[in-house]
């Protein structure tokens, strides 16, 4: 009943033998295609396209409206208090995360932040800037909680973040944020969550300051959540914003410019340089709206129930190694990270698209060091190896569900995966390219 929700659904491409087939989207972790909403908004929202916060004509004046109130529509989606809570406009999860990373080594310049070992290259880069530790994950690749606490505790004060993804673009666990944000305020520590696979897929409550698990700052993409590619969100306390002049300077940021002297905007304003993103601020909040129809908690369990479909077949087919716990699925979500012993994940997505119109995405998906754990990989095979330019990366295929995928799909890429384990040699001598060089 979802499937319609979003655009392209019934998109035909050409199968290597030229036969036009729908095409299965299984790389939501990546991208979700916009919602019809969100596009049907941006087309009527059209007539009244103008540039905010300067002018005072009508639809300059409606447009700023607009844009200013959306900002509540986001934290309310999220739990955020508004008395308490920035809502920033970014270009996306990465910018904001290198935006905050910026901000909080102005003032801490000697702490240390503690990020994980199952990050996104967005979640880990921005902070190598500062010091930077690593809580461990366990041999099925989930994050080990006594270990934050033992760092927290070795730091003795010294942390002043801790940064964590909510969930996995690998392995698709929902990591326990709140639980984690209670053990980082013990200590006196603040947590950001990066939101880029949560906020689509489960229902975000920041909470209030006042309780003890709350969430200090969170951070999301539109695009992953069925609006376009070019806006993104950073929440965190005001305090947090008030204290320096921006990274980014110019237009919008300013609220007395003289010769000598420059006055800052106040926040969200100051932090928001050059002419803002309007269309994809309306774009996003339309999306807010289409997912607060459809109900987080009904989204959370039809996708439940496309991963548990899709895992149950799955186990089952020779020679797969699905990557982290397979048994106890009910801390994952949406997505299944696997290979096929003998044949390269650059190999089987080929084969998959190919031969059946199934896009997944394969390689390490801006998570390096962890897929290098869940595989692993061992310190000296990486010198010898992987150091090497160009030298192929090891790496898994991602399938990765969105609302609107159905459980006919599913069995499509069942289908096509026992094809594949069963006609294995032909499959390699067709796809696999020995000289590739995967890229991550
Ligand atoms: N964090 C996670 C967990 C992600 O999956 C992604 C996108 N793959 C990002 C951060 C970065 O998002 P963006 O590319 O939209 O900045």
């Amino acid at each position: 009943k979802y499937k319609f929700l979003v655009a392209g659904v019934n998109t035909k491409v050409p199968l290597k033998n030229k036969k036009m087939v729908n095409y299965i989207n299984f790389d939501n972790a990546a991208t979700t295609p916009p919602f019809m909403s969100v596009l049907k908004e941006i087309l009527s929202f059209s007539n009244w396209y103008s540039s905010i916060h300067r002018g005072k004509g009508y639809k300059s004046q409606l447009s700023s409206d607009l844009y200013d109130e959306s900002r509540e529509i986001v934290a309310n989606f999220v739990g955020a208090d508004i008395n308490d809570k920035e809502i920033i406009y970014v270009k996306n999860a990465t910018e904001a995360i290198n935006m905050l990373s910026n901000i909080l080594r102005k003032d801490n310049s000697n702490s240390v932040v503690l990020s994980t070992c199952m990050e996104h290259h967005s979640n880990d880069l921005p902070w190598r800037k500062g010091n930077i530790d690593y809580v461990k994950i366990d041999d099925l690749g989930r994050l080990d909680l006594n270990d934050l606490e033992q760092k927290l505790i070795k730091y003795d004060g010294d942390v002043k973040l801790v940064t964590v993804t909510g969930v996995s673009n690998v392995t698709g666990y929902k990591n326990p944020i709140h639980k984690i944000a209670k053990i980082a305020h013990k200590y006196n520590s603040k947590i950001l969550v990066d939101g880029a696979q949560l906020v689509p897929h489960t229902k975000v409550n920041m909470k209030s300051v006042n309780s003890p698990d709350h969430i200090d700052y969170l951070v999301f993409s539109a695009h992953k959540m069925y609006a376009p590619f070019g806006s993104g969100v950073l929440i965190g306390p005001k305090s947090t914003f008030q204290k320096n002049g921006p990274d980014y300077v110019g237009g919008g940021t300013v609220d007395i410019v003289t010769p000598e002297t420059v006055i800052w905007a106040d926040p969200p304003d100051k932090d928001e340089a050059g002419t803002p993103n309007l269309m994809g601020v309306i774009a996003l909040t339309k999306a807010i709206k289409t997912l607060s129809l459809i109900n987080m908690k009904n989204l959370e369990k039809y996708e439940d129930n496309l991963l548990h479909y899709a895992m149950r077949s799955m186990k089952h087919i020779p020679d797969i190694k699905i990557y982290g716990d397979t048994d106890n699925i009910k801390d994952r979500t949406s997505i299944v990270p696997f290979n096929i012993e003998g044949i390269s994940h650059e190999a089987v997505a080929k084969m998959l698209s190919a031969e059946y119109g199934i896009g997944v995405r394969n390689g390490c998906f801006c998570a390096q060091p962890y897929i290098q754990n869940l595989l692993n990989v061992s310190k000296e095979e990486i010198k010898e190896k992987m150091l090497i330019p160009n030298s192929p990366k090891p790496g898994m295929v991602r399938v990765s569900f969105g609302i609107y995928n159905d459980f006919n799909e599913i069995d499509v890429l069942i289908k096509a995966l026992y094809k594949l384990v069963n006609n294995k040699q032909y499959y390699i001598d067709k796809y696999e390219d020995k000289n590739a060089i995967h890229r991550c």
